[in-house]
């Protein structure tokens, strides 16, 4: 069998093949594939050695501003009245959510390779910004794929990015949005084999991206179990993160995969409900398939055709998910549960007003969530959610949803 309905470690994949039980894989064009073994063969070769961990660590935190604060919010568990709720304060980061922590690990990656340029992709330009800050900090020349509807939607993400030296390509085909973006960029990295490297934002793409995104995002998990262990002497009951590609969300979990009495949540868009098509729940509402490379769930109609999805939060909305989420949801290690828009923007607003916190509208989904579960805990119970960023970036968006102008 393929998937063993309890294996012994959640924690061991992926396989040779880059396989999570069913899912991953690397599904691309001929002519990428000594790319891809390439990449392979040089993350094998990093991931282990000291020096490349010496580095990362000494830029995460002297750049980044690592390691991130594990913050008992006290108001908002006063509020809820159950089990105490922290954060994982990674809107603290240098560029304000956990994306730096890819970024950085992703760079050196190019460097060892001896890479002499960077392309990306970008949907809300959160990891357009990332991607051209580390550009900028190894002198790297960075191209940015971005769907031109949504360049016109993120305009001061773009800006943003020109000023830090990137250039930012619009992509018109398709409806102009992430998935389209994705693809561009792809194309790109076949017909620059030589001297590009494709910095992925997200723990989704071919073998061994989702690997590689995950280990560089597991310091959130690692210090998250660390720090509680310190503050409070115990694991935390539940853990909980919003799930788009799932980079913060696997970043967080994997180091709790094996701790079998943590409860794990992941946190989809639900956007305007799961009835229609406007949201972002392709493992609630999607089903296998193939896309970016890899085998996961999708958002899809019945032909197959790949749908743009919908979520207030544009970092949210990827129609698919990074392949390891499909197994864990699959395999039952961890729960998968939508958050409407109107959710998160009342989490939105309590979480500012009661801890002076302006939270990613990302990260209200995963706070939406406690809310809803946090009451009925006894308060001794713990729950750690990832606060993945800031959410200045979304105060435009929460004006207009409020009917107001800034
Ligand atoms: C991009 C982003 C997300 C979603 O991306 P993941 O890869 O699922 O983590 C979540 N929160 C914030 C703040 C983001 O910028």
């Amino acid at each position: 069998m393929d998937q063993p309905a309890t294996p012994n470690s959640f924690r061991t994949g992926p396989d040779e093949q880059g396989m999570f039980g069913i899912f991953g894989g690397r599904f691309v064009a001929e002519t990428l594939m000594p790319l891809i073994l390439d990449l392979e063969r040089h993350w094998n070769e990093v991931k282990n050695d000291p020096d490349f961990k010496a580095e990362l660590t000494n830029l995460s935190t002297h750049y980044a501003g690592r390691p991130s604060k594990l913050y008992f919010a006290e108001g908002l568990t006063k509020h809820l009245g159950g089990a105490k709720v922290y954060f994982k304060r990674e809107d603290l980061n240098h560029t304000g959510s956990h994306k730096i922590n890819n970024c950085l690990g992703q760079i050196l990656l190019a460097k060892r390779m001896g890479k002499k340029r960077i392309i990306a992709e970008t949907g809300a330009g959160q990891h357009g910004v990332a991607a051209a800050t580390v550009a900028a900090r190894f002198g790297f020349p960075c191209v940015v794929y971005m769907g031109a509807t949504d360049v016109a939607r993120q305009s001061p993400n773009v800006f943003r990015m020109k000023l830090l030296g990137a250039e930012v390509r619009p992509v018109t085909a398709g409806h102009g949005t992430l998935k389209d973006a994705m693809n561009e960029a792809l194309r790109d990295w076949v017909t620059n084999v030589e001297d590009t490297y494709y910095l992925i934002g997200t723990a989704a793409g071919p073998h061994p991206y989702p690997e590689l995104v995950r280990d560089f995002q597991s310091v959130i998990g690692i210090e998250a179990r660390a720090q509680i262990l310190e503050q409070e002497g115990r694991l935390p009951d539940t853990i909980i993160a919003a799930v788009g590609g799932g980079s913060n969300a696997i970043g967080l979990f994997h180091p709790f995969l094996d701790d079998k009495d943590v409860r794990i949540i992941g946190i989809e868009a639900g956007g305007r409900g799961l009835d229609g098509i406007e949201h972002c729940a392709s493992m609630n509402a999607g089903a296998p398939g193939v896309l970016h490379g890899n085998r996961t769930y999708l958002l899809q109609n019945a032909d197959g055709q790949i749908l743009d999805g919908h979520s207030i939060s544009a970092g949210l909305d990827y129609p698919g998910v990074g392949p390891e989420h499909s197994w864990l949801r699959d395999s039952g290690r961890v729960e998968y549960v939508p958050i409407l828009d109107d959710e998160a923007l009342e989490a939105f607003k309590l979480t500012t007003r009661v801890e002076g916190i302006i939270p990613a509208l990302e990260s209200a989904h995963a706070i939406a969530h406690a809310v809803k579960i946090v009451p009925a805990m006894d308060k001794d119970q713990i729950v750690i959610v990832n606060l993945s960023g800031r959410g200045d970036k979304d105060v435009h968006t929460v004006a207009s949803m409020l009917g107001m102008e800034i």
